[in-house]
């Protein structure tokens, strides 16, 4: 959001309450590229989620942030589980993940000579991402484009009449401009 902003203003400021950008749930995650699979068809979740990933690969590519496109495995055992296999399946080709297919015992025994299972479904679009390095480009990115950072630092309270503005499409506003306290957490 800080990149996108900055393209327009010049006065946009990260503001981050501990003493390092990226100490939050962003780097301490499982740096899983998602591929969209399980999320309800129609919902914004699905359809962020496919699109992310998209985006997540290029920007990786593009700003050389070092990730794998290395897909996953949802294994089965029995009829049943493969019963569930494929509405997953289902589920998301509905929402428009690409490249999924069902494979049999011995294609999940050509990948993964360890793994157990009837059968599974191949999600090629999966993959893995070193979290703390796209934290670290996705903070130094915007700063390219003129927007400032402050860590240790707290924002204390949003104008709730620009807040109301947030998601709108066309913003008038600027990041700077909702925040009316900030002060110095240490
Ligand atoms: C265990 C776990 C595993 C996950 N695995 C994955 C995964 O594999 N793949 C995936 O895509 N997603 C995963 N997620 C979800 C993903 O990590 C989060 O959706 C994402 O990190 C949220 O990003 P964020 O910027 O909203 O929050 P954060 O990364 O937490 O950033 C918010 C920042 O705002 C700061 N802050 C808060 N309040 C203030 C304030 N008043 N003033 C100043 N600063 C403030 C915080 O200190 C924090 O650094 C996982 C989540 C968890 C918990």
């Amino acid at each position: 959001m800080a990149r996108a902003a900055s393209r327009r203003w010049s006065d946009v400021f990260l503001v981050e309450q501990m003493p390092r950008l990226g100490m939050g749930a962003s780097t301490r995650n499982s740096g899983v590229i998602h591929s969209g699979i399980y999320y309800p068809p129609g919902s914004l979740k699905a359809e962020l989620c496919v699109s992310g990933n998209k985006m997540l690969y290029e920007f990786c590519e593009a700003h050389r942030v070092p990730h794998r496109n290395c897909g996953k495995l949802v294994v089965a055992h029995g009829a049943a589980q493969e019963a569930a296999l494929e509405q997953l399946a289902e589920n998301g080709r509905a929402n428009g993940v690409e490249g999924l297919r069902l494979v049999d015992r011995a294609a999940v025994r050509a990948r993964e000579p360890h793994i157990e299972a009837t059968a599974a479904l191949l999600v090629p679009t999966t993959g893995i991402v070193s979290a703390e390095d796209l934290v670290k480009t996705l903070a130094y990115t915007p700063m390219k484009s003129q927007a400032c950072w402050a860590t240790a630092a707290i924002a204390s309270t949003l104008c709730a009449e620009n807040t109301a503005n947030w998601f709108a499409p066309n913003l008038t506003w600027s990041i700077t401009s909702c925040i009316r306290c900030l002060t110095r957490a240490d």
